[in-house]
């Protein structure tokens, strides 16, 4: 049996397949369940070559080509889940343009809620692996978001860990930082936030969600949050990462040119564990600014000076995490005179971000002993100044951090 016959299965194009084409209907077709978890390097006859674009191109997808049709082994299965999240990441995949029209040319889109109408009992009722690929997008914060991520793992070949909130817990995991966990975020934000406090008090008791309703029609349950917001490997075993907030296009071409090589040449896929759309240095390796590493004594915000458009926002005063942050984004935020926030991620070698980031800028303070201008009291006013501090070293990785949450002492505040 080839490897589409063992990536797709035989003689079930007709009942899978519901694009109406007459050339697919001549091609064996779909059980990915039975294909390996490693394809092998196969060429199926008749494949059609996938080009890559020039590297020198402005925008990566427009010179990506629109490929001819589906693959030759028939469309391969594609979910989409958009977990705890803004919603950012399902829309960077729009951001494919035209092209989304070969994504459904290659895949039956079997979920995206965002896009189609694809249900959890749908996905229930699968094999095995049936799915090729499942993207999904935010962390694991709730009884549902678990639920489905759990599902998709195990009806999926490939999970891609897709955006930042996935890959590290992103914006959502700064819940971790409330050290009363969900019953003090739900107690503030339905009772004491200045707009519900006014609503609850024309209530005869407070308003609050239950995770169970029961109404005339029947019970109506929402999902349960928890305390911990966590990042998707954190949950389920994943295949590929891919950072970003949201991921850039260029990270998205290279996944669909992966599995575009896969589904159509049989070719290998990356190893597990790649991060997609990364490179191996840092972010101040890809920003254009000129950087003499001036030490800093004090701390400013871009819109309290004029910032120099060639210089380094570190040398500037401008707390920026590039050093810190693996690169691939190009810089996008130096380049427009915003310090990095570092979305992308710590890089290879580091495994907490924010003390990564500390020692960065300790590193920028006159201390040494030829010029010790500052003393302690003024490093201490100095550090005081940054707002926020734990929001924004660790505004992207809370999750994936050594201390993943606050927590109250037993009997105390
Ligand atoms: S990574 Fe960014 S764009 Fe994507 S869901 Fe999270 S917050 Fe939104
Ligand atoms: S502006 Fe930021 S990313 Fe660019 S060189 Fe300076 S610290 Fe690095
Ligand atoms: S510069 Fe930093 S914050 Fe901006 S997109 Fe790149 S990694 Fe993300």
């Amino acid at each position: 049996m080839g490897f589409f016959d063992r990536l797709f299965g035989k003689n079930k194009h007709k009942e899978d397949c519901n694009c109406g084409c007459k050339e697919h209907e001549k091609k064996a077709n779909v059980n990915v369940g039975d294909a390996p978890k490693t394809a092998a390097k196969a060429a199926p006859a008749k494949a059609a070559p996938v080009k890559e674009p020039p590297k020198e191109a402005a925008n990566p997808l427009d010179a990506f080509p629109l490929l001819p049709g589906a693959p030759p082994g028939g469309k391969i299965k594609l979910a989409i889940y958009w977990a705890a999240g803004c919603g950012g990441c399902d829309v960077s995949l729009l951001d494919t343009d035209e092209r989304i029209l070969t994504i459904g040319d290659m895949a039956d889109i079997v979920m995206w809620p965002i896009a189609s109408d694809g249900k959890e009992s749908d996905i229930a009722a699968m094999k095995d692996k049936e799915i090729t690929v499942s993207i999904i997008n935010g962390a694991v914060r709730n009884t549902e978001n678990e639920h489905m991520v759990k599902l998709l793992r195990q009806k999926s070949l490939l999970v891609v860990s897709y955006g930042t909130c996935a890959c590290f817990g992103g914006s959502p995991a700064l819940a971790n930082l409330v050290p009363g966990g969900k019953d003090e975020i739900l107690d503030y934000v339905y009772k004491q936030c200045p707009t519900m406090k006014a609503f609850q008090e024309t209530q005869k008791a407070p308003v609050i969600p239950q995770t169970s309703v029961k109404t005339e029609d029947g019970v109506i349950t929402i999902p349960e949050l928890y305390d911990v917001v966590k990042s998707l490997d954190q949950v389920i075993d994943i295949d590929y990462s891919i950072p970003g907030c949201p991921p850039t296009q260029e990270s998205i071409r290279q996944l669909l040119a992966a599995v575009a090589a896969f589904a159509y040449n049989g070719e290998a896929l990356p190893p597990k564990g790649t991060m997609i759309g990364v490179s191996s240095k840092t972010l101040c390796d890809e920003c254009p600014r000129k950087k003499e590493m001036k030490r800093i004594t004090k701390i400013v915000e871009p819109h309290e000076i004029d910032v120099d458009p060639e210089q380094c926002l570190m040398d500037q005063g401008i707390l920026c995490l590039g050093p810190a942050t693996v690169g691939g984004c190009g810089a996008k935020c130096t380049r427009a005179a915003q310090p990095c926030r570092g979305c992308y991620g710590p890089t290879s070698v580091v495994t907490e971000m924010g003390a990564s980031m500390f020692t960065a800028i300790a590193s920028l303070f006159p201390v040494l002993d030829k010029d010790p201008i500052c003393g302690e009291d003024d490093i201490i006013d100095i550090m005081a100044s940054v707002k926020d501090p734990l929001g924004y070293f660790y505004a992207f990785t809370m999750s994936k951090s050594l201390i993943n949450r606050s927590v109250k002492e037993k009997g105390g505040q």
